[in-house]
């Protein structure tokens, strides 16, 4: 038998247990929210955080679909929906896709984030409740319920679960990204990697592509590295040395599709995993990115080149191999003259990586 405690319990003095009153079972209403609650709390990743909270809302709204809006970082889109819709049993499926800019059916999301308050709309039958995620002044997306009956009684309990998620998606955010640039920081890499290796699109592209004998498609990962970088500290100090890793991230954003990975592994060295591509697409991304970083004029510094070097990570390879191939092939772009992109795959079938040391440059996990 469990006996409550009081929590504030004296620094060395015994909890002191609960008056009976307050041993009193939860009612089963308060019991299935706390439950809720501590299940979707207690997801470390961020898919599965989002999952849960479309999933236990949709339960306890009760509402017939919820969809979760995300944000993306800069603000000017929303990046993806996560929607829990039952069926004709009542059975719960999620879906996530990427939302069509400018979608008519998204203009109450964008009212209700702007104003920063929750919206209720009816017409005949399909009801909706529109509630922001707030966090310091600022809506990180919002909550669409969608029912045939109002949604008024579960506007308290909505706005209950955006603000807990607000807190929540912060902390994860922190721990998952890099404080400089926002990119994902190394300790999710190998948790992104497996996510597109099972990723039913990717796959299907794969398993097309292989019964066409076309050049197979798979996920490639690529390393940066900033040339010369240490003169650049050297000659106009740290900090402008930080800002050029700040646009250098901000250019990554903009040249890569938003399914690709991007991620700071450490100083001035960057990853990027890129989805459902053949060699010839992952290369031509990743020229674009060079030339395009080859091209920024940064502030006060100038121009600036970087030097890739990438690999195919086949499903079942350990990360750090594909790391390690990754890097030999930047190692050669570095001892090749810099400012250029070459690939594992090709410098191996020319003999080219027989007489290349291994570089450590990235440390391996
Ligand atoms: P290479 O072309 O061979 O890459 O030459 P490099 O000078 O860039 O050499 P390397 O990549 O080994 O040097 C990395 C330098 O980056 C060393 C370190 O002082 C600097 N650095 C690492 N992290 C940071 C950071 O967060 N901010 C700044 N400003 N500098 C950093
Ligand atoms: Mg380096
Ligand atoms: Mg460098």
């Amino acid at each position: 038998m469990s006996v409550a405690y009081d929590v504030v319990a004296q620094e060395g003095a015994p909890a002191r247990p609960l008056p009976a009153a307050a041993r009193s079972p939860v009612p089963p209403a308060q019991a299935r929210l706390l439950d809720s609650v501590a299940a979707f709390t207690h997801h470390r990743d961020i898919d599965a955080l989002d999952h849960s909270l479309a999933l236990s809302l949709a339960e306890l709204a009760p509402a017939r679909a919820v969809v979760l809006c995300k944000r993306a970082a800069d603000g000017r889109r929303l990046e993806s929906l996560v929607r829990c819709a039952a069926d004709a049993q009542g059975t719960f499926s999620l879906c996530v896709r990427a939302p069509v800019d400018d979608d008519p059916a998204l203009a109450p999301v964008w009212r209700c984030m702007d104003q920063q308050q929750s919206l209720a709309e009816a017409d005949a039958g399909d009801c909706r409740l529109y509630v922001p995620i707030l966090h310091e002044g600022r809506a990180l997306g919002a909550l669409q319920l969608e029912s045939d009956a109002p949604l008024e009684g579960a506007r308290a309990l909505a706005e209950g679960f955006a603000r807990i998620y607000a807190n929540y998606i912060t902390l994860l955010n922190e721990s998952e990204r890099d404080k400089l640039t926002g990119l994902y920081n190394r300790r999710t890499f190998e948790r992104h990697l497996q996510r597109l290796f099972h990723c039913p699109v990717a796959a299907r592209a794969a398993d097309e592509r292989r019964a066409s004998h076309a050049a197979p498609v798979g996920v490639w990962l690529a390393i940066f590295d900033i040339d010369h970088f240490k003169r650049i500290n050297d000659t106009y100090g740290h900090i402008y040395g930080d800002e050029v890793i700040l646009l250098l991230a901000q250019q990554m954003r903009a040249s890569f599709r938003l399914a690709d990975v991007l991620f700071r592994f450490g100083g001035e060295e960057f990853v990027i995993l890129l989805a459902g591509q053949d060699e010839v697409q992952a290369r031509s991304a990743l020229e674009r990115f060079r030339e395009r970083v080859a091209g920024y004029l940064f502030p006060q510094v100038g121009h600036v080149t970087v030097s890739v070097g990438y690999a195919l990570a086949a499903m079942g390879d350990y990360p750090e191999t594909v790391i390690d191939r990754a890097d030999k092939a930047l190692y050669y772009a570095k001892a090749h003259g810099r400012n250029r992109t070459h690939g594992y795959e090709e410098l191996a079938g020319r003999g080219e990586l027989v007489a290349e040391p291994s570089t450590g440059s990235i440390d391996l996990f």
